[in-house]
């Protein structure tokens, strides 16, 4: 194993109901509250209106910061922020996905910040304070709703950039399955691409002697691949949403990494092909992963093949430690297929006329990826192999 040190502070309550927790959890913070949601999900299913009911039986003063759009804008956190300065807002709630959670992340630094927020991601500057701010979380994903990372939109220069600071993680975040019910099909596949990536982000790294870990991994993996095909033809099932939910905050909080150097080469591919042609994070990843794992078969055979056999009940007898690796990818494929899950960038009417454009905005801090350093050239050739 690396050496590591853990740490996460975030306060995970889970389950159906829990939303009658929120006054407890908000007022030690202030009395003016800052509400954070997208393009109105949280209104047409009512969740709006409980965190209304909540809000003001906890005699909280409320604004309101609406429309923060999936892949999140720079000049959306700058309007929150603003709003924050001006009202001198004491806590923020965001209600939403991780777009909504990685964006008040960021209104949350910019609050306490007077120069461009862009600073943050860019790491021309570090935050040194922050709104405290909690989370009730809407769609199963990203695990935003329990790390301190936050993926921001610049949409004048066409970048997007993670970025993160412990100041970020978020005081709490309520987790109620019912609250994912209305999440439509197409976004329930994308949440489920976007958590089995993270696991094999991390999955991926040079480090030895993990078997605890990746046990951990393999088991949270097969959970998803068990009940994914089930939930997305039980939309409201409370079990399969509860299963999905959990493991897309276990997939990124830090749990799964302790001891590892993930990869995270195939995010930041993803990033690149977001930032130019703002398509959903999960299902740019559907379509990146298994060409980034065909690129790199042979940097660790073995690896690919555990996962084969661990993850994906490759049978190995009779075949090459290459062989179940490519196998292993295959039923990955299927896998996602099945789920309706795009595989081409084709499928987005994206053509081969802005890959260098892609590949300048992936390789903007240079060569990237722990587990296999990728160049331009790599770069290009997985571009090219996703078209
Ligand atoms: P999202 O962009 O937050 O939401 C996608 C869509 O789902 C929105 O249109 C939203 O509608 C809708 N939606 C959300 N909850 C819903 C519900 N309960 N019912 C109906 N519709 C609902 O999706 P996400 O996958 O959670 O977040 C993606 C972003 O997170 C990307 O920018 C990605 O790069 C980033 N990301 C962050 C991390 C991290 O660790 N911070 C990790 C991976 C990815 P409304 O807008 O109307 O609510
Ligand atoms: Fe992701």
């Amino acid at each position: 194993m690396n050496a590591f040190s853990f740490y996460n502070p975030v306060k995970l309550i889970f389950g159906k109901d829990q939303i009658s927790k929120l006054k407890v959890e908000l007022s030690p913070y202030g009395k003016k509250v800052l509400v954070v949601y997208g393009g109105g999900s949280i209104k047409k299913n009512g969740l709006y209106d409980q965190v209304m009911v909540e809000l003001k039986e906890a005699g909280m003063e409320i604004f309101e910061l609406a429309g923060v759009e999936p892949n999140p804008r720079l000049a959306t956190a700058k309007r929150g922020a603003d709003i924050c300065k001006k009202e001198g807002i004491d806590v923020i709630l965001a209600v939403g996905g991780g777009s909504v959670i990685d964006c008040t992340k960021l209104i949350a630094a910019a609050a306490k910040y007077d120069g461009n927020p862009w600073d943050f991601v860019t790491r021309k500057a570090i935050p040194q304070e922050a709104l405290p701010f909690g989370t009730i979380l809407t769609l199963a994903a990203t695990g935003s709703e329990m790390n301190s990372g936050s993926v921001i939109t610049n949409e004048e220069t066409l970048e997007k950039y993670g970025w993160g600071n412990p100041l970020v993680y978020p005081k709490f975040s309520i987790l109620d399955p019912v609250n994912t019910f209305t999440v439509p099909l197409d976004q329930t596949v994308y949440g489920i691409v976007d958590m089995m990536s993270h696991m094999f982000e991390q999955y991926y790294n040079n480090a030895t002697n993990t078997p605890v870990q990746d046990e951990m991994i393999e088991g949270t993996l097969r959970s998803v691949i068990e009940v994914g095909p089930k939930l997305i033809n039980d939309l409201t099932n409370y079990e399969y949403r509860e299963t999905i939910l959990f493991a897309g905050t276990i997939g990124l909080n830090g749990f799964l990494q302790m001891g590892y150097n993930g990869d995270w080469a195939s995010h930041n591919l993803e990033h690149a092909i977001s930032a130019v042609y703002d398509i959903p994070h999960g299902g740019g990843l559907a379509i990146v992963f298994p060409r980034w794992m065909r690129h790199n078969v042979k940097v660790n055979p073995q690896r690919f093949a555990k996962l084969a056999t661990k993850v994906f009940k490759v049978n190995p007898e009779g075949k090459s430690v290459e062989e179940v690796a490519y196998e292993g990818i295959d039923r990955l494929e299927e896998f996602w297929n099945s789920l309706n899950a795009p595989s081409t960038l084709a499928d987005y009417n994206i053509d081969d006329s802005k890959i260098d454009l892609m590949v300048e905005k992936a390789m903007v801090y240079g060569e990237y990826g722990n587990f296999h350093k990728l160049n331009a050239e790599d770069t290009k050739t997985i571009l090219t192999a996703c078209l």
